[in-house]
Formats: structure tokens, C-alpha cells, sequence
């Protein structure tokens, strides 16, 4: 399989050409095609298998048609610590470059005030720590009624963390139509118990 195989826009598979990448890694191979298509998608991979790709490529083709609305993002992708939700978003750059997307960065250690400017302005893409998430939430500044698209990133680790219940409470947050992308290194049982409860007959890729 290549990338050309997969169905993917003409403009995210040029941004993918251009980041050097011909032959998609088996998380990539296995999770596009179903996350294109709309299902859900379970992803036990390990960092490094390419699983940031798996979940921003078809994202960014998804989202390239619509238009994000004042204090609706149109998708949300939560990440366990600052350092991981930097790097989704400087992939998010990268394969998206050839679309227009606009994209925020919610992290703590960073003034509310720029984070609430842009989700004034509207935003395609945020990405996030559930903590600084639910900070903007309880502050009213956002809706998360707006979601097309859910990702979960390292789910294993969010639990180690205790974010379990915040990762519920967003889920609950969002609406029931969303199609959710959810990765994991592992499935303890508590990762288990809710992807049974928010993920839809999801396409289950293990590599
Ligand atoms: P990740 O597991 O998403 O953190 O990606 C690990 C590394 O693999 C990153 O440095 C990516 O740039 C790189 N990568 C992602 N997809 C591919 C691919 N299809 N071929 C070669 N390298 C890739």
C-alpha cells in the first residue's frame, strides 16, 4: 500500500509527499481507510508506529470541506501532557498546510487570553489537555456541541494520569454524531469499559 492508495485529499496527500513519506506504517494503513469512510477507530499502537498521522490525515481531509463557527471547534483532539498536544499540533502544520484550517493550541503554562482569541474567531481544529479544556468550558468561552471529529491520544497514559473522569465528562460533552479516533498503547480494563461506552462499532487496528 502508499499513501496514494488511500482515498486521501489530493492537497493532504501532496503536504505527506512532501514530508517525505511514501509508504504509510500498518497503524496508518489499517486506521485511514476506516476513519475516511466516518467509523470509529480503536488504535492500540505505541508511539513511534506513525499513529499521529493515522488520526491528522484523515482529520484534515474531513474538515477541509465546512466552516468552524464563533466558540464551536469543529474537532477536538486531546492529548496527555503539553509536550504531546505540541507536537500533534506541529503535525497538524505540516499535513495541512495546503488547506486553509485554523487550529488552537490549549495548554496550561499559556495565557487565557490568546487561547480565547482564537476561539472567538472560530476553530477548525483545538487541541488539548483535558484539564485546560474544561478550564475554558467552565469559563463559558467554548461549545463543544460543534464536534465532528473526537480524537483520544494515548489513552493509556491519560489514565495513569487520573483523566479518566475528565476524558468522560468531555465525551459527554460532545455530540452523539461525532466520529471518534482513539488511540492507546494498551487496554487496561478501564480503557476497555470506555471505548465500549463512547466508540461506535469501531474498526479495531492493533499493531
Ligand atoms: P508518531 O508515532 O506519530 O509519533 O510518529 C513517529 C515518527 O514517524 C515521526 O517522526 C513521524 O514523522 C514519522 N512517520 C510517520 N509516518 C511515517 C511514514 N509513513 N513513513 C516514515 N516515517 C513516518
Amino acid at each position: 500500500t502508499q499513501f496514494s492508495d488511500l482515498n486521501l485529499s489530493p492537497k493532504v496527500l501532496q503536504a505527506v509527499e512532501e514530508a517525505g513519506y511514501t509508504i504509510p506504517t500498518p497503524i496508518q494503513a489499517g486506521a485511514i481507510p476506516p476513519a475516511l469512510e466516518g467509523r470509529d477507530v480503536l488504535g492500540i499502537a505505541q508511539t513511534g508506529t506513525g499513529k499521529t498521522a493515522s488520526f491528522t490525515l484523515p482529520m484534515i481531509t474531513k474538515l477541509a470541506r465546512g466552516r468552524a463557527r464563533a466558540r464551536m471547534p469543529r474537532s477536538l483532539v486531546l492529548c496527555p501532557t503539553r509536550e504531546l498536544a505540541a507536537q500533534v499540533a506541529e503535525n497538524f502544520d505540516t499535513y495541512s498546510k495546503n488547506v486553509k484550517l485554523t487550529k488552537a493550541l490549549l495548554i496550561g503554562g499559556v495565557s487565557f487570553k490568546e487561547q480565547d482569541a482564537l476561539i472567538d474567531k472560530g476553530v477548525d481544529v483545538l487541541i488539548a489537555t483535558p484539564g485546560r479544556l474544561l478550564d475554558h468550558f467552565e469559563r463559558g468561552k467554548l461549545l463543544l456541541t460543534g464536534i465532528e471529529v473526537m480524537v483520544v491520544d494515548e489513552a493509556d497514559r491519560m489514565l495513569d494520569m487520573g483523566f479518566i473522569p475528565d476524558i468522560e465528562r468531555i465525551f459527554s460533552l460532545t455530540p452523539f454524531t461525532r466520529q471518534t479516533l482513539f488511540f492507546s498503547a494498551t487496554m487496561a480494563p478501564e480503557i476497555e469499559r470506555i471505548t465500549n461506552t463512547f466508540l461506535q462499532a469501531p474498526a479495531r487496528i492493533e499493531v
